[in-house]
């Protein structure tokens, strides 16, 4: 991990925390080409009714539009939370240089938890990636999310009984 790594994932918290805002899983991810941020998202799936709306989605899509090419050579991606198979296999589409994620995640994880598909003999591309940066932050904003929002749905369930 260095200075930059963590530079950046701070930025991608502070999307993550967009996301939140909007009632949304806080996950926020961005691209950086030569020290620029040329991309960005945060979860946008409830709202717009559609599983693919990761953050790291969006931001891949935000990117390709200011390069104009879909391949994003020499690109990192950060992501506060641990990519799934359909952002991992994004990434390799993308031909994303580098991947630097924050928290792991046992359930859907295709990095290092569930799946290593970033390392699969024979991938077209290789995405070199960095696990673990800021985890513990990363981590607490999403658990912090959850427990709001089981309080929120709780007291909703309590207010409907009375
Ligand atoms: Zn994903």
């Amino acid at each position: 991990m260095n200075e930059q790594d963590e530079y950046w994932m701070r930025q991608a918290m502070l999307l993550a925390a967009k996301a939140e805002a909007e009632d949304e899983v806080p996950v926020g991810a961005l691209v950086v080409l030569n020290g620029q941020c040329i991309g960005q998202g945060w979860n946008k799936s409830i709202g717009s009714h559609d599983a693919t709306a990761h953050a790291e989605i969006m931001a891949l899509r935000q990117a390709g539009q200011t390069i104009g090419n879909y391949r994003l050579l020499d690109c990192t991606l950060y992501v506060t939370l641990e990519p799934c198979m359909m952002c991992a296999g994004a990434m390799v589409h993308s031909r994303i240089k580098r991947l630097v994620y924050g928290a792991a995640d046992a359930k859907t994880g295709s990095v290092d938890s569930v799946l290593r598909l970033l390392a699969t003999p024979g991938l077209n591309h290789l995405v070199n990636w960095q696990s673990g940066v800021l985890a513990e932050e990363c981590a607490t904003q999403l658990s912090a999310f959850f427990k709001r929002r089981r309080a929120e749905k709780k007291a909703a369930r309590k207010q409907a009984a009375t």
